[in-house]
């Protein structure tokens, strides 16, 4: 694709042409918050290295949620080793829903892989520091070098999963009992409960989609994490990131991805651009009804698939 490429353009044509798609979706409900959302918001942002374009609702804040799975993931990799995170978490994608509780019983005793919630709040309990505030101050940090701003956490989100996040807590205890949870329940459950509430929007994610892209790399040039912690998480996020919806968007879409119930996901066209879509209509599998749509739309036009 050259430079005289309209992009802001095609974003807004791709938009208009899949927001309608809001109609086959629903908000996430199951936690209170998350239902105030709006179905018929959607916004697109695509990192080029000829900088950010942006189409929509691409600037209105909605909480990381599942998205942060691949920071905390990150941070982990970073500061405990390859070796720390599989030995809590394997590395098989799973036909089961992101919060299911039915294969954590299996042969191996630890969660399929870190994307579900049961291996992401294993992944937490890795992440080290003396207190929450200190271990979320980790994954924050990390989120800030890449961003170059603050990141704040929507608290009224927090504390609406924090009240009712019963499976989560289910998944967290039964992980403590076979050995799977690192350290006290409440805490590692307070800090996944902080990290899924952080708020970004579809810039700040096409700009974590680019620092993936780059293999770690700074908008300054400078490494952030090792290229070898980014390329376990593109895997994770090629093989995990959209659940059990992963399959088709590998045939669909083709590139590594991560959603959240808020409903964004985060794309990575490795050594390309990062692309982000947002639109809280979600499929029975808990992605963006609009989000695949859109990038469904942009894979073909711009070439994306890695396959
Ligand atoms: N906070 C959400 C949960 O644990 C994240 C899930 C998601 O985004 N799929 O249920």
């Amino acid at each position: 694709m050259n430079s005289v490429f309209d992009y802001s353009g095609f974003l807004e044509e791709t938009l208009q042409e899949s927001r309608k798609h809001a109609e086959r979706g629903q908000v996430a409900s199951y936690i209170p918050e998350l239902k105030k959302a709006d179905p018929r918001m959607a916004g697109v942002a695509l990192m080029t290295p000829q900088g950010l374009f942006e189409a929509g609702d691409s600037r209105v804040d909605f909480t990381l949620q599942s998205i942060s799975k691949v920071i905390s993931l990150l941070v982990a990799l970073e500061q405990r080793g390859v070796e720390a995170v599989f030995s809590k978490v394997g590395s098989e994608p799973t036909g089961d829903s992101f919060n299911s509780i039915v294969k954590l019983e299996t042969s191996e005793q630890k969660p399929l892989n870190p994307m579900i919630n049961a291996g992401a709040i294993a992944v937490c309990s890795l992440i080290p520091g003396s207190s929450v505030e200190d271990r979320f101050a980790r994954i924050a940090d990390l989120l800030e070098k890449i961003l170059g701003r603050p990141v704040e956490v929507d608290e009224s989100v927090y504390k609406s999963e924090k009240e009712t996040g019963h499976r989560n807590r289910a998944l967290a205890y039964f992980l403590k009992d076979i050995n799977g949870l690192e350290g006290d329940v409440e805490e590692v459950l307070d800090l996944y409960f902080r990290q899924c509430s952080i708020l970004v929007n579809c810039a700040d994610l096409a700009r974590i989609g680019m620092f993936l892209a780059t293999k770690g790399i700074g908008d300054d040039g400078t490494p952030i994490v090792s290229a070898k912690a980014v390329r376990l998480a593109s895997a994770f996020m090629v093989t995990c990131g959209m659940y059990n919806g992963s399959g088709e968007f590998a045939i669909q879409v083709g590139i590594p991805a991560k959603s959240g119930v808020s409903g964004g996901i985060l794309g990575v066209v490795p050594g390309q651009y990062g692309v982000a879509t947002f639109g809280p209509a979600l499929d029975r599998k808990g992605n963006s009804v609009v989000g695949i749509s859109m990038l469904r739309r942009l894979s073909e036009v711009l070439d994306f698939s890695i396959f």
